[in-house]
């Protein structure tokens, strides 16, 4: 028995929220029998994963890193703490990742708000997991990366990097898999599905424009990987660039390499489940 009480969602508000997470540092970090202790004190119990499912086992050819990207602040989640922090099956949402990426590649390293890096460091050692490291990211998510790429620069040893946002909590290992043999082969990979539904462009007014052929339209999600070397060169003229027109900026890392570079950039197998918890609405996915 898990030694936390599943809370359920019953509505919306932001009040269920609060009560269905416990939105407090002390619940995450507190050393009684509740709270992240408790659990990994439980979980230290249990038989570890197997390592390398997918067939992505860590390899010889070329050390690799993940950044999880856990800094955001979630304004339109309008909960009180970030989403990479809400609960899922008693454990923070941006744990999930960790632990897959851990299995898969040879240094996992989470960035964070500032504010967030201490708790995020009790966290992870709550869960055995105190090798990990926590750095602080930045205003923007482009910020953030490149944070993390600076820190496996500064490192050294790394020829690629898995860039993953830590509101996709339910990638699985073949995903990764995919993209990180993609990005040795290729230098580059963005996990990605195709559109079901037919897309149209509108106006302001809501008067449909076109409807694009959508075959060739895909939905773009993390992990997107890189050869570190690309991504680093690409990023500094990304942001060179932004000196000269401030308004500049990148929803994804994929983006860079696509405006810096003529450095193809290939797709690899995503997943509908492969969501991102971005707004109250997408709760009901954290239900059980
Ligand atoms: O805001 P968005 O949903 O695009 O965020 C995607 C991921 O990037 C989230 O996991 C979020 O924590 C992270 N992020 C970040 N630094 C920022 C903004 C977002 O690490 N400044």
């Amino acid at each position: 028995m898990d030694t936390v009480e599943k809370k359920k969602v019953t509505g919306k508000t932001e009040e269920t929220l609060k009560a269905w997470n416990r939105i407090d540092a002390e619940y995450y970090c507190s050393t009684g029998s509740e709270g992240f202790n408790g659990i990994a004190a439980e979980k230290k119990n249990r038989t570890e994963p197997k390592e390398g499912r997918s067939g992505a086992e860590k390899t010889a050819t070329g050390r690799s890193a993940a950044l999880i990207l856990a800094a955001g602040r979630s304004s339109r989640m309008q909960a009180e703490i970030p989403k990479q922090f809400l609960l899922y099956r008693e454990r923070p949402l941006f744990l999930w990742s960790v632990e897959k990426y851990r299995r898969i590649v040879d240094l996992t390293v989470v960035v964070t708000g500032e504010a967030d890096v201490e708790k995020t460091k009790d966290c992870l050692a709550s869960f055995g997991m105190d090798d990990v490291p926590v750095i602080p990211g930045g205003e923007e998510r482009y910020d953030s990366s490149f944070r993390g790429l600076l820190y496996l620069e500064e490192k050294g040893g790394f020829d690629t990097v898995m860039i993953h946002d830590a509101a996709r909590a339910f990638v699985t290992e073949e995903i990764i898999g995919s993209a990180l043999e993609s990005a040795r082969n290729q230098g580059t990979a963005v996990a990605a599905v195709p559109l079901k539904d037919t897309v149209k462009r509108a106006d302001e007014k809501g008067l449909v424009l076109d409807t694009p052929d959508r075959s060739s339209l895909y939905l773009i999600q993390t992990p997107q990987a890189f050869s570190l070397e690309l991504i680093l060169a690409c990023y500094r003229r990304f942001f060179a660039e932004k000196e000269k027109h401030p308004a500049l900026s990148v929803t994804d890392d994929a983006s860079v390499v696509e405006q810096f570079s003529d450095h193809p950039v290939q797709l690899t197998p995503g997943s509908y489940d492969n969501i991102k918890i971005t707004t109250p609405d997408d709760l009901k996915w954290l239900r059980e």
